[in-house]
């Protein structure tokens, strides 16, 4: 293992002074890909040189999410802390399903949920678990509200017509997963949204009505804090009222977001969380811990066994059901994502999460502050937002970010709201200072000027 811990230095030096120097790694065109890097497996081992070039050449040839140039999806950046605790859930390598393998590390993951569970303001009763992603997680959410509309579809299946409701710009997972739970993807009802991608109570409630009086049953509401594309907030007090009124399900999907509840500058977007069923938020996106890092919290954790607890003689053999965290989660053996969070958390504080999250609101003013003085661009994106999205002279949208890639220039995405294409530069990674949101706005147009669009 010490030769492979210095190998890993010596890789690790590598990747950090080609992130320096080489922000956006060359692409390689997918036809070559084969040719250009060794990525073959032999029945014959290579021999320790060989194998140390292979991995030098896809090391610099991978993208660089935590170089200052990358500004593509909701994630990015590296805070050394956070990386330090997933690199020792490696080494430690424990499954989190019970105590009597993963010992204090189910204390670990304890406290980060029962934390988030009083920062949301959920009662005693509630509980979470970490799930592999905010798309999973928001499938545990749909699931146990399933198996609270109907517990016998546990066993018996769906006989019924079970609908649910999510707004027209929330995340691709809720139709998939309405899916995979056995609903179907006909019934999510698309709720209409204001000018700023806010789902509106008002057609929720009118579909909900409706529903209802087809003899069809409501069962599950997604909220959204921070819409993939635009970054909005849904009004989950005002969609609150609605759940109540119907008493369906409410589900607040903060996977992007949701870490606002670090912020006592920045929490008020999630007004009335404490009356949603279970929220979501990935550690992942706004947080800056590595991949994937994200949590699901419901107010009554008797929804948590409901649907995910299982009796198995095999694994449960010691200490009782609140320390195997395997009867609460929707994996047998579970990586320990818990660890990461903790060890960044413990280490800046709450008062340094709340830091994190209010330096992304502010490189993201800076950004628009720019485009609003730059009479080049056109701005599509509202104050309280992280996402960016805006247009460059008349560019179009999909061939600027095309071309920054593939000329190695920055790493950005695009994105659309009714009908409008735009870029979509996001303020989430965490190595982000404001000469690079200047840096971002310089480098398109000094790009544009040398290229002919
Ligand atoms: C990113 C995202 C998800 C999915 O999270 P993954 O961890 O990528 O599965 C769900 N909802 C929203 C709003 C997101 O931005």
């Amino acid at each position: 293992m010490q030769n492979d811990l210095s190998l890993f230095s010596e890789l690790v030096e590598l990747l950090i002074s080609e992130e320096k120097n080489h922000p956006v790694a060359t692409p390689i065109d997918t036809n070559v890909l084969y040719e250009t890097l060794d990525l073959q497996l032999t029945n014959e081992p290579t021999i320790d040189s060989d194998f140390k070039t292979s991995l030098k050449d896809i090391i610099r040839s991978t993208p660089k999410t935590a170089s200052t140039s990358f500004f593509n999806q909701l994630f990015g950046g590296r805070i050394p802390r956070a990386t330090l605790g997933d690199l020792l859930a490696v080494m430690l390598n424990n499954s989190m399903y019970t105590y009597k393998v993963a010992g204090p590390q189910v204390g670990i993951e304890k406290t980060v949920l029962r934390k988030i569970c009083d920062i949301i303001g959920y009662p005693s009763s509630a509980d979470g678990t970490f799930a592999p992603g905010g798309s999973m997680s928001n499938y545990m959410a749909v699931l146990m509200a399933r198996d609270k509309y109907n517990p016998s579809v546990r066993n018996e299946g769906i006989n019924n017509i079970m609908t649910l409701y999510t707004s027209e710009v929330s995340h691709y997972s809720i139709a998939k997963n309405a899916s995979f739970i056995g609903v179907g993807r006909h019934q999510v009802r698309s709720i209409k949204t204001n000018d700023k991608g806010q789902m509106l109570a008002e057609d929720l409630d009118a579909k909900i009505t409706h529903d209802i009086a087809q003899g069809y049953q409501p069962f599950f509401v997604n909220a959204t804090a921070g819409t993939t594309v635009l970054g909005a907030f849904d009004d989950v007090k005002q969609l609150s009222k609605v759940c109540k009124k119907h008493d369906v399900w409410l589900h607040l999907d903060g996977a992007y977001c949701g870490a606002v509840i670090f912020s006592d500058d920045y929490k008020h977007l999630t007004n009335g969380i404490e009356y949603t069923d279970s929220f979501s938020v990935n550690a992942h996106k706004m947080l800056g811990t590595p991949l994937s890092c994200s949590i699901i919290v419901t107010r009554d954790k008797a929804h948590l066994y409901q649907s995910f607890s299982n009796e198995a003689d095999y694994l449960y053999q010691t200490n009782n059901d609140d320390f195997n965290l395997g009867k609460t989660s929707l994996q047998c053996g579970r990586r320990n994502d818990a660890l990461k969070l903790w060890t960044l958390w413990k280490s800046v504080g709450g008062n340094g999460l709340k830091s994190i999250v209010n330096h992304q609101f502010h490189l993201a003013d800076i950004a628009r502050n720019y485009i609003k003085n730059h009479p080049d661009y056109t701005l599509y994106s509202y104050d309280n937002s992280i996402s960016v999205c805006f247009n460059y002279k008349a560019i179009p949208a999909k061939t600027l970010c095309t071309a920054l890639y593939e000329h190695s220039q920055l790493m950005v995405g695009f994105g659309n709201f009714r009908n409008q294409d735009f870029v979509r530069m996001v303020t989430i990674n965490t190595v982000l200072q404001e000469k690079d949101i200047i840096n971002f706005f310089k480098t398109i147009e000094e790009f544009a000027i040398s290229t002919d669009f």
